[in-house]
């Protein structure tokens, strides 16, 4: 149960957005020129600032996403901003001669690989530029609904919000979707160890490489910073984490394959890996559209395999979306939202299929645990 909080005093919004990933950002810019929009996420550690923070992984953008950026009225802004264009690709997957894909044959444009800190950047910029308010948190949010308003509190702080809308884009961590206790459903769990290399000065390599190993799948592509990314995705139980978690290893066991031994290079200096959750989660949507004026968006309603790079064109995309219904609902059309999660559920639908294809590819591992758990 939500108490006031005697010193802090309550205040009121339209939308109250929990994450500012792009997903909320991206939903936040869309709604803050009619709306009273807030955006919550949290405190940062002391000492340390968003833009300290130079690094992180997620880098490949589809060509698709240019509508979505324009209709954000970002287009331009992004285009300017530095990103390089995505060339071919090219894979060991289904069988172990490398296929290669043009992507200037794709319809929609080859699409990009992101500084991703300055993609970020830009939408939370352009969120704020357009009226959206910021607060941070420190605790757990406790959220609630009074029969006509969501109530969310900070627990830590006491700080308290109020709006007829609450939106859950945390991301992987659910945060609202789990105090509320909606259910979440995890499809394996892959986890991604990566490592960002300083590339050689001769790499002029712009192809994103992808193979399908034993125990799981690699990739390594070179990002605007010049720096070459490679990431190794396996199944958390498996007990070669350990030492792939050194960097070292990790990079002597991409060069024993010849698609990324041809442009890794020797040693990685200084560099450090980082391990994070990388499996796919669906939100269990059959009891959103029963809760008036709760959205969910991006990484909350459905965490991508990085195996797709559909992410975050599937953030920008349940913004647009979630926009729309919100503005419905908020001008009292109550079916606005059934909408909205009907086309989540054939989203979940369409990428589920999809994977479980790409998945049941590489037929020469299928006896091993990790191909065998995923064509189970
Ligand atoms: C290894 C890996 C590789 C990937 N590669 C690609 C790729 O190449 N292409 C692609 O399109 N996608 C890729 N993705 C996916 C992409 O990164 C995500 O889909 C995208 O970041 C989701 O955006 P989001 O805004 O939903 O969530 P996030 O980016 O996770 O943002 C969530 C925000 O919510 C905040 N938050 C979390 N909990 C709380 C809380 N309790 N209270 C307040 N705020 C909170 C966080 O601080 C953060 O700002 C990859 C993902 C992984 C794991």
């Amino acid at each position: 149960m939500i108490q006031p909080a005697r010193c802090a005093p309550q205040q009121h919004w339209d939308v109250i957005v929990c994450g500012a990933g792009p997903a909320g950002s991206a939903l936040a810019r869309r709604l803050a020129g009619r709306h009273r929009v807030l955006v919550v996420d949290r405190e940062l550690p002391s000492g340390s600032t968003r833009t300290a923070q130079t690094w992180r992984i997620g880098e490949s953008l589809p060509g698709s996403a240019a509508v979505l950026l324009r209709r954000q009225n970002l287009l331009e802004r992004f285009l300017a901003d530095g990103h390089a264009e995505r060339c071919a690709s090219v894979s060991v997957w289904d069988s172990v001669e490398p296929v290669w894909f043009d992507a200037l044959r794709d319809p929609a444009g080859p699409g990009w690989h992101l500084d991703r800190m300055r993609f970020d950047a830009m939408l939370r910029d352009a969120a704020h530029q357009a009226g959206a308010a910021n607060a941070t948190v420190r605790g757990r949010l406790e959220v609630q609904h009074d029969g006509t308003h969501w109530q969310l509190a900070d627990e830590h702080s006491g700080a308290q919000h109020r709006a007829r809308v609450v939106v859950d884009a945390t991301g992987r961590n659910a945060a609202l979707c789990r105090s509320l206790g909606l259910r979440r459903q995890a499809a394996d769990d892959l986890v991604c160890v990566h490592v960002l290399l300083a590339a050689q000065v001769d790499d002029v390599d712009r192809s994103t490489r992808t193979c399908a190993d034993q125990d799981g799948w690699w990739y390594s592509v070179r990002v605007p910073s010049g720096e070459r990314v490679l990431a190794c995705h396996l199944d958390a139980d498996d007990p070669a984490l350990r030492e792939l978690r050194n960097a070292r290893v990790l990079l002597e066991r991409a060069r024993r394959l010849p698609l990324l031994a041809a442009v890794l290079p020797p040693d990685v200096g200084a560099a450090q890996t980082h391990v994070c959750p990388a499996g796919s989660v669906a939100l269990d949507l059959s009891g959103c559209a029963q809760r008036p004026g709760f959205y969910a968006v991006g990484d909350a309603v459905l965490a991508f395999d990085p195996l797709s790079s559909q992410g975050l064109f599937h953030t920008l995309a349940s913004a647009d979306s979630a926009a729309s219904a919100i503005e419905g609902y908020l001008q009292g059309n109550d079916l606005a939202a059934h909408a909205y999660w009907s086309e989540m559920q054939q989203v979940q639908d369409r990428y589920f299929t999809h994977l479980a294809a790409t998945y049941a590819g590489p037929v020469r591992h299928r006896e091993r645990p990790f191909w065998a758990r995923r064509l189970a």
